[in-house]
Order: C-alpha cells, then structure tokens, then sequence
C-alpha cells in the first residue's frame, strides 16, 4: 500500500540527495563519463500494478555501467545454470574496490563475486560463446521495458582505449585457468554491456522484474526463473555497493547495484522497483545523493528487507 502523501515523501527525497552531491565527484577514469552534468538527479518508482513515480531527471539517458552486471548475470544463470556459473567465481563480499585485482592474486583464485569486475568479466566469459551482445540488449531492453536502449559510442570506445586495468585482471583470470575463452571478446563484451544507454525509469523497471521473481508484471512475461531472481538479489544485497555493502545494508536494507554511471536499481521484494539517476559519486563509486534517497525511502515508507 502507498502512502497518500507519497508525493512529498518523493520531492523531500530529491532534496535530500540534492543536498548531498556537492560531496561527490563524477568518475573521470573513463574520460566520456567526465562530460555527465554533476548536479542531475532523477528517481523512479515503479509498482507491480502499472502505477510509475517519477521526480527530476528520469528520462535521461546515462551509461549502465555495472548494473549491467546484474543483467549479464541473471542471463548466465539462466543460459549456462547456477553450477557452472559458480564453479568460476564465488559469492562472498570481497571487501576491495570495484576494479581491485589484489585478492585476486593473493587471497583467492576465483574472483570473491560476480558484482566486481573481475567476477564480471568472468561471468561474461562463459556466455560468450552461447549469447551475442544483440541478444544481451533485447535481453535488457525487455528488463528494462524500454526498447530505446542502445550502445553509447563514444562510452564504449573511451573505455575500451582506457581499460588497461580490467585486460590486466582478465588476464591474471587465464593464467590461474579461471577464464578459458577468448579474452579480447570478454573484455569487449563487458565493456558494450557497460555502455548501455539508459534511464531512470528503465532502471526502476528492471528492479521491478527481479522483485516479482522474474516477471514483468506490466506484460506478464516472465524474463528469468525465480531462482535466478533470488540469487542476484541475494548477490545485490551482500556485494552490490561494493565496499559500502554492509554500511548499506544496514541502513537501507534493500537489495541494490550501483553504476559509476550514476545509476542506482534497487528491489523491494514483491513491491516495487527503484531508479536512481545522479552521477555524482561517494568514495566507494556509489551515487551519493541515490544512497542518501535510498535511506530516506527505506524509512519513511518501510522499505527495509527486515522490516
Ligand atoms: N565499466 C566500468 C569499469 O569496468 C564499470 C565500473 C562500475 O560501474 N563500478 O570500470
């Protein structure tokens, strides 16, 4: 049930994370992320019955980035099975930044899980060779229920000529035997599912399709098993704001990926899907103003998984 003053819970929301973005920066490290307006926000929610909330900027489009790792990884487990999936990369928190290659050499040989890149580029190893990228957008242009979604370009080609570190994991990945295919096209492949263009509302839509369990519930189609649903939310609540996981956790208590895009896609199980927009980042490369939004939300309409 939505709270008859849901309007004001939203616009108080915004303000909140407006109030929090001077604190953050946009990443840069991909130098055509830079060019993302600072000050943007955008927040979406969609409802199982049809019923979208949007506030600020939720038709923008910006770059998936690694929310996308959600979408390759739900196809994973739907095209190669949860076994194969996690017989190459593990399910634990790493404790490390997003791109850190240490654990990987030191700690353990399979990456710690599939919401880092280096799990990230793993999972997309072992779908290279069953699933094409052209199948990978239909794939999240129907999660999304947004048939606008295409490749950005300019994102893709200044990551690809920047992604020294991501070939240096992949490669540390072959030499342990973690990752058997071809390396150019795993890379190649994560880097195009990264540049996906996408909106806050689509956002919210996607988040909506993994809280119901797989099915759209706007088209009734169902987009992946429910046990393939469970594990990525699963995944989602324990590694998917990467070191910030547990802070989050707490604090906020629903399953949630973020993107040094600025995006923010968060579950609420059986209720509802959440969009964020704001490409502003904390210092774990998570949208400072969505996490403030995210705990705002989780209070004030009792959003917390342990509620
Ligand atoms: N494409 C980005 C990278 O590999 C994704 C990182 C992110 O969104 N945290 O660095």
């Amino acid at each position: 049930m939505m709270k008859d003053n849901i309007r004001e819970i939203l616009q108080k929301a915004l303000e909140i994370g407006r109030a929090e973005i001077p604190k953050g920066k946009v990443a840069t490290y991909i130098p055509e992320l830079g060019k993302a307006r600072a000050d943007a926000l955008g927040l979406c929610l969609s409802l199982s019955d049809g019923t979208v909330y949007k506030v600020g900027d939720t038709n923008l489009r910006f770059t998936i980035q690694s929310i996308s790792k959600v979408i390759s990884l739900c196809k994973a487990l739907e095209v190669r099975g949860t076994e194969e999936v996690f017989s190459v990369v593990g399910m634990e928190p790493s404790g490390e930044t997003f791109n850190s290659i240490v654990e990987l050499d030191v700690r353990s040989n399979k990456p710690y899980n599939p919401m880092i890149n280096s799990g990230a580029i793993t999972v997309e190893s072992t779908i290279v060779d069953y699933v094409s990228f052209e199948e990978l957008l239909d794939y999240s242009q129907k999660l999304c229920n947004d048939p606008g979604i295409a490749l950005n370009r300019e994102v893709y080609y200044s990551e690809l000529t920047s992604c020294d570190r991501n070939r240096a994991i992949a490669h540390l990945l072959r030499s342990k035997g973690i990752i058997t295919t071809n390396i150019d096209t795993s890379i190649e492949l994560y880097t195009k599912m990264c540049s996906l263009n996408v909106t806050a509302e689509g956002l919210a839509n996607l988040a909506l399709v993994l809280a119901n369990h797989g099915v759209n519930p706007l088209t009734g189609e169902r987009l992946m098993s429910p046990e393939t649903a469970r594990i990525v939310m699963s995944i989602m609540l324990t590694c998917g704001m990467y070191d910030g996981s547990g802070r989050f956790a707490v604090n906020v208590g629903i399953p949630t990926k973020s993107g040094v895009g600025g995006g923010l896609v968060a579950a609420v199980n059986r209720e509802m899907g959440i969009g964020v927009y704001g490409p502003a980042l904390d210092e774990n490369g998570n949208c400072i103003a969505g996490c403030s939004i995210l705990e705002y939300l989780s209070q004030q309409l009792g959003l917390h998984i342990l509620n």
